[in-house]
């Protein structure tokens, strides 16, 4: 019998743009492109002349055609995620494409003179106080000084990329938006989009999620070849570029991640030393919740399966009810867990749904996952999810609002000090998914309810503590073997096969070997390494959700400064600054790690108690 499925509310971006053919669009666009006409009247000047006058209306005009650059590409993009095939989002798409290209080449002899300029002009350069919030940014960009190319080099990458590792992103995304696959629901084979199909994956039922599991690997193996042909363009591509930036100082493929992100090389040696030492806890966690299931091990398909209703099967007495959440009430339930922080905080909640900022219904042409972002002209964010009403997307929503409050604690701040590295990204969300799990253990009754609970958050602690690390390790050794030479399919199943063994162990009855294919953090055009910081942001907010106890009433303003602090600073200043703790000693991650191990020797106790 099929229920009437729980589903989430759609947003409405009409504030923002009416159409994609709207006049406001339209008109932005008009103003892009006389900005960018009005910085290349100034280049003409500058290219020769390097004068401060020209850098800094440069800067003045770059700020601003990036507002709207940022602004209709968010509105294309969150178009396209609800419907990847909306054929005048994708034209826009295509238009903004050469805006892109023009943006990269009109602002690269600014970009040049900010890394080569001597200490005085920069100085002085900043000393214009329209142009003096921007200087964490220029002083960490001359760190990096010494991989620039030459100005001629620069704009011929620049151009080359739009149809070089970004058309390889692209050709990823439309496949995963287009790919169908067959799975069995109940005695019906059902033909769906490859979102529809891993929500399955959150399933209840064991077959189902191994049914959706196969199902969307079989669509993957089909588009092996091109899959991979894209994971090699796309590695090849930046390793060829770390080589040739490597004409004064040889360039690791690990430098741009961990710059990007803020954290030192050393940092994340710490990070995953730490992993390393917390996985047998990680290994049991995952063990305990096979256990639930009456399961000698777990199989990959099981990694996002819900808790086992050991009420419905009779194994424990209780409510057997197992409909899923409503929106309303989920949305309730965080709104409560947020606001034990601070009531302003439930107000933020509550002010998301009402003025209709998040996205949360479901559809054939939806793109998979979860996400967050904002338009930078009117300083508002957007949470973007498929809402189905199981306590894992409570979890999501709960997560991508803590991103969404992240950025709105932040939207009074200069534009350049808004943008923080995803390290720090994820702090807000994950310190957001915690709130809502420990509110929700405080509140329950019920022992599955209990159960419920600690499995997402045991269910949280395997996915950054083994999973995050065993992509990093794929990752890293896709890089040194792809410096040789292309991979094959095959191979690239084995080297993720031989990641997942050595995190998971035995502690899972199979690796997961299409998860190169599977996972689209692998192909996002613009970053490497989307993994680290999620392990990173997990430990760290932990790390200062602990401080919540010892700092009382203190504990909300510290937060909101440290977290207006992540767009100017980096992770180890603002761990020296607002937690009096050094990232590149074990100490701060062991401490952290120490509270996981209560929570996971209380999940033991409670299988025992229950008797499973
Ligand atoms: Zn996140």
């Amino acid at each position: 019998m099929l229920e009437n499925p729980v589903t989430g509310p759609a947003w409405d971006l009409s504030s923002e743009y009416e159409s994609v053919s709207s006049s406001a669009l339209r008109a932005d666009l008009d103003s892009l492109s006389i900005f960018l006409d009005e910085a290349e009247t100034h280049n003409r000047h500058f290219t020769a002349n390097r004068d401060l006058e020209s850098a800094q209306a440069l800067t003045k005009l770059r700020e601003q055609a990036s507002t709207l650059l940022s602004n209709v590409g968010t509105y294309a993009h969150c178009l396209l995620s609800v419907d990847s095939q909306l054929e005048d989002a994708q034209k826009l798409n295509g238009e903004l494409q050469s805006f892109h290209k023009r943006f990269g080449d009109v602002f690269e002899p600014l970009s040049q003179f900010v890394d080569d300029a001597d200490d005085t002009t920069i100085a002085e350069y900043l000393s214009d106080p329209a142009i003096e919030p921007n200087a964490f940014l220029v002083l960490r960009s001359r760190e990096r000084a010494h991989e620039n190319l030459t100005l001629a080099e620069e704009s011929l990458v620049n151009g080359l990329s739009q149809d070089g590792i970004h058309a390889w992103g692209k050709l990823y995304d439309q496949l995963a938006g287009s790919l169908t696959c067959c799975v069995s629901v109940g005695n019906e084979e059902q033909e769906m989009g490859i979102a529809q199909a891993s929500a399955l994956m959150s399933s209840a039922d064991d077959h189902q999620r191994k049914a959706a599991w196969a199902a969307i690997n079989e669509a993957w193996s089909a588009h092996d070849e091109s899959t991979s042909a894209s994971l090699n363009a796309i590695s090849g591509w930046r390793l060829e570029m770390a080589k040739q930036r490597s004409r004064t100082q040889d360039i690791h493929f690990l430098d741009a991640p961990t710059h990007m992100n803020r954290i030192s090389r050393s940092t994340l040696d710490t990070l995953l030393d730490v992993a390393a030492q917390a996985k047998p806890l990680a290994q049991k966690a995952a063990r305990l919740q096979a256990r639930a299931y009456g399961k000698s091990g777990f199989g990959p398909w099981d990694l996002r399966a819900p808790a086992p209703n050991l009420a419905a099967s009779g194994r424990i007495a209780g409510d057997t009810h197992s409909a899923g959440v409503s929106f309303a009430d989920s949305l309730n339930l965080i709104a409560d867990a947020y606001g034990q922080v601070d009531g302003s905080m439930a107000d933020f909640v509550r002010m998301m749904a009402e003025n209709k900022w998040i996205e949360g219904t479901t559809g054939p042409r939806k793109s998979p996952g979860a996400y967050c972002t904002g338009f930078a002209k009117s300083k508002t964010p957007r949470v973007y999810m498929t809402y189905t009403g199981g306590q894992s997307d409570t979890i999501t929503l709960a997560h991508e609002l803590g991103h969404a409050y992240h950025s709105w604690v932040m939207r009074d701040l200069p534009d350049s000090q808004k943008s923080y590295g995803m390290s720090l990204a994820e702090t807000a969300s994950t310190f957001g998914e915690t709130l809502v799990r420990d509110a929700l253990l405080d509140q329950a009754q019920a022992d599955q309810e209990r159960l419920n609970i600690m499995w997402e958050e045991m269910s949280a602690f395997t996915a950054f503590l083994l999973n995050i690390p065993a992509r990093f390790e794929f990752e890293r050794n896709l890089y040194k073997a792809r410096a040789e030479r292309p991979l094959r399919p095959q191979e690239l199943k084995d080297m993720m096969s031989a990641a997942w063994q050595t995190w998971y162990g035995d502690a899972l009855s199979e690796p997961d070997p299409m998860f190169w294919a599977s996972k689209l953090h692998f192909y996002i055009s613009g970053i490497s390494f989307y993994n680290f910081p999620y392990l990173f942001g997990y430990l760290f907010s932990l790390g200062v959700y602990a401080r919540r106890e010892s700092a009382g009433d203190q504990f909300f303003p510290q937060y909101v400064d440290l977290l207006r602090d992540t767009g100017r600073m980096t992770a180890e200043d603002i761990a020296k600054k607002h937690l009096d703790a050094d990232l590149t000693d074990q100490t701060f991650w062991l401490a952290t790690i120490a509270t996981l191990e209560h929570r996971v020797s209380a999940f033991e106790g409670l299988l025992d108690e229950l008797g499973v």
